[in-house]
C-alpha cells in the first residue's frame, strides 16, 4: 500500500465545502449520555480548524457506537437476545437510536471550537441536504450519526454519492478518521468514488511515522509484542517477521511459546491450537537471523485478581495453581537493554496485567525504558496506548497510535480501505 497521500494542504480548499470524516465515537457515560473522553473530539481540531481558516464550509461526519439501522434488524436482534418479538417496539428502538446521536459531541465540538456546530437531524436526508446547500465559508455543520443509515457499513454506492452530493459543486472529501480506515464504509471509503479525497493531519502522522517505521524503518527495529492472545497477532508477528531486527514477545500470549517449548506454565493463559505456530515463529525467526527474545522469568499470581499472593519464578517452571501475570527482573533487564540502541522500536502488546497495579511492572519499565532511547518510539493497540497513557509515559513517546483497531491491521501490512482510497501524491 502506498503511504504517500494527498493532504488538506495539497488541494485547495478555499470556498468550498468540504465533506470530513472524523472519528467522533466517543466514550459516554452509560446513564447521562455525558461524553467521558473528548479526546477524540480534540483530536480533530487542527484539520477542522486549518479547513476554516482557509475559507472552506465543513461538514463533518463520524459514526457513534453500534446502532442498528432498521427496525427489522433491531427486532431480530432483540429476539436473539432472548426478547419476546411481540414486546420490542419501535418506540424502543427508536430510543436505542437517540441514545446514539452526535447531539453531545456537536456541543463538545462547538465549545472547543468556540462557535455553534449546527446537527443535522439525519445523515443524508432532507434536513443533512437543506443545512448543507445553507452553509458558508467558515461554519462548521454536523450530520447524524452515519451508522443510522443502513448503507453504511455496507458501503452502498448511493448512500456514498448521497455523501458526495451534500458538497455541492467542487466539494472534497477530507479523511481524518484514522480509528475507521480499516473499515470500507460509505463515509470512510466509498464516498472517495465521487470526491477528490485527501488526508487530515491526524491520518498523515499516522502514515508518516507508522507507514514510515514499516516500509523503511530506521534500524536496528526492535517489536516488542505482548498482550492477551497469540491468535489475535498472528498478522502482526507474520509481518514483522518480515521487517524487524529483533522481536520480543511479552504478556499473556508468552507463555503459549514456553508450553510449545516444553515449558510449565502452570494456569497461565494457553492457546493450546497455537502451539505448532508458536515453535514455527521461533525457527522461521531463526532462520531469518532475526534475534527473537522471550521471558527468562516472570511474576506469577494464585489468582487472576489484583491482590493475589505473588512470586518470581523462572520462565517454564510455573506451579499448578498459579499463572503468569507479568514479566519478571531478568525479564525486564534483558528487554530494556535490546530496546537501548534501537533505530526504532513498534510497541503492541502490554506485558502483562498492566490493570492490576501488582503485575504492571513489565509494562511500566518497557515504557520507560523506551522513554530513555533515542529511538523513534511508536505504541499501537488500544490496550497499549491506555497503558502507556495511564502509567505517565504518553509524552515521551514519538507516536501514539490513535486507532485500536486500525493500527493493528496496519502493522499487520494489510491495505486499509480508508487510506487506499485517497488521492496518491
Ligand atoms: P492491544 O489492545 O494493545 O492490542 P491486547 O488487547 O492484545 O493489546 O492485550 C491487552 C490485554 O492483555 C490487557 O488487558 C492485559 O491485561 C492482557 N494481558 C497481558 N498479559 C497478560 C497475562 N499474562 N495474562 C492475562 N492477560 C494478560
Ligand atoms: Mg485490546
Amino acid at each position: 500500500m502506498n503511504y504517500n497521500k494527498k493532504t488538506v494542504k495539497d488541494v485547495d480548499v478555499k470556498g468550498k465545502k468540504v465533506l470530513l470524516r472524523c472519528d467522533f465515537n466517543v466514550p459516554q457515560d452509560k446513564n447521562t449520555g455525558a461524553i467521558t473522553d473528548d479526546k477524540r473530539i480534540r483530536a480533530a481540531l487542527p484539520t477542522i480548524q486549518y479547513l476554516l481558516d482557509n475559507g472552506a464550509a465543513v461538514i463533518a461526519c463520524s459514526h457513534l457506537g453500534k446502532p442498528v439501522a432498521t427496525f427489522d434488524s433491531y427486532v431480530k436482534k432483540q429476539v436473539e437476545k432472548g426478547k419476546d418479538p411481540a414486546t420490542v417496539t419501535e418506540e424502543s428502538w427508536k430510543k436505542s437510536l437517540k441514545k446514539l446521536s452526535l447531539a453531545p459531541v456537536a456541543e463538545r465540538l462547538g465549545e472547543l471550537l468556540g462557535k455553534p456546530v449546527t446537527l443535522a437531524a439525519d445523515v443524508i436526508g432532507p434536513d443533512a441536504q437543506a443545512k448543507a446547500a445553507a452553509l458558508k465559508p467558515g461554519e462548521v455543520l454536523l450530520l447524524e450519526n452515519t451508522r443510522f443509515e443502513k448503507g453504511e457499513t455496507k458501503n452502498d454506492p448511493a448512500m456514498a454519492k448521497a455523501l458526495a452530493d451534500l458538497t455541492g459543486e467542487g466539494g472534497i472529501y477530507v479523511s481524518d478518521a484514522f480509528g475507521a480506515v480499516h473499515r470500507a464504509h460509505a463515509s470512510t471509503a466509498g464516498v472517495a468514488d465521487y470526491l477528490p479525497a485527501v488526508s487530515g493531519f491526524l491520518i498523515q502522522k499516522e502514515l508518516e511515522i507508522i507507514g514510515g517505521a514499516l516500509a523503511n524503518p530506521k534500524r536496528p527495529l526492535v517489536a516488542i509484542l505482548g498482550g492477551a492472545k497469540v491468535s489475535s497477532k498472528i498478522g502482526v508477528i507474520n509481518n514483522l517477521l518480515e521487517i524487524a531486527d529483533t522481536i520480543i514477545i511479552g504478556g499473556g500470549m508468552s507463555y503459549t511459546f514456553s508450553a510449545a517449548a516444553g515449558g510449565k506454565i502452570g494456569d497461565s493463559l494457553l492457546e493450546a491450537d497455537w502451539e505448532d505456530y508458536a515453535n514455527e515463529m521461533v525457527k522461521k525467526a531463526a532462520d531469518k537471523g532475526i534475534k527473537l527474545l522471550l521471558p527468562v522469568d516472570t511474576v506469577i499470581g494464585d489468582a487472576f485478581a489484583a491482590d493475589a499472593n505473588s512470586k518470581i519464578v523462572a520462565a517454564g517452571e510455573i506451579p499448578d495453581g498459579w499463572q503468569g501475570l507479568d514479566i519478571g527482573p531478568e525479564t525486564i533487564k534483558l528487554y530494556s537493554d535490546a530496546v537501548k540502541d534501537a533505530g526504532t522500536v513498534i510497541w503492541n502488546g502490554p506485558m502483562g496485567v498492566f490493570e492490576f497495579p501488582a503485575f504492571a511492572k513489565g509494562t511500566e519499565a518497557i515504557a520507560e525504558a523506551l522513554s530513555k532511547t533515542d529511538a523513534i518510539t511508536i505504541i499501537g493497540g488500544g490496550d497499549s496506548a491506555a497503558a502507556v497513557q495511564q502509567l505517565g509515559f504518553a509524552d515521551k513517546m514519538t507516536h501514539i497510535s490513535t486507532g485500536g483497531g486500525a493500527s493493528l491491521e496496519f502493522m499487520e501490512g494489510k491495505v486499509l480501505p480508508g487510506v487506499a482510497c485517497l488521492l496518491d501524491k
